[in-house]
């Protein structure tokens, strides 16, 4: 079984775009590093470590966590949002594992890119989605083999189509 304390929020975000991405990834298999799109993530991630680095979830990558009348708001910035899904799921994985690591009543979260917001509420349907889709890619990651590759509108800007296609 792939342990569930080795899936991370980039995980969850290659999973709800594609799944065999995010079996080549658990698996270490390196995507063109010299991508565009690669090269830029890794810029922000190794700022988002930066800052973040005194924070004890400091492994969540996302921007910001704040306090709003009571309730916590964690908010996640991206370069782009070519899978608004994606992001709304990565998201989400952040708002589980805070509000379970901190025992917290309200969690919400919003995705910014650009001008474009995508608000995310931690609520006990959303939590629950994020468990049954945890238990699901576990699953999924423990497979010995990735799925076959299958075209789809996000293989274009994916750094790993050199070994699909
Ligand atoms: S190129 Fe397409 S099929 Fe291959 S990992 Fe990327 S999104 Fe998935």
């Amino acid at each position: 079984m792939y342990p569930p304390d080795l899936i991370t929020g980039t995980l969850v975000n290659y999973y709800a775009t594609c799944p065999r991405e995010a079996w080549l990834y658990s698996r270490h298999i390196h995507a063109e590093q010299d991508d565009e799109n690669m090269l830029m993530g890794k810029t922000l991630a190794e700022l988002k470590e930066t800052k973040l680095q005194d924070f004890p979830f400091s492994y969540l990558k996302f921007d910001r966590i704040e306090k709003r009348r009571g309730h916590y708001m964690i908010t996640e910035h991206k370069k782009s949002m070519k899978n608004p899904e994606a992001a709304k799921m990565q998201l989400l994985f952040y708002l589980y594992v805070i509000k379970m690591g901190l025992k917290l009543k309200v969690v919400n979260g919003k995705v910014v890119s650009g001008r474009k917001a995508i608000l995310v509420e931690g609520n006990d349907e959303n939590m629950k989605r994020m468990e049954t889709l945890l238990e699901e890619m576990s699953l999924f990651l423990s497979q010995e083999h990735p799925p076959l590759a299958d075209k789809i509108k996000f293989c274009k800007l994916c750094a790993y189509r050199n070994y699909c296609f």
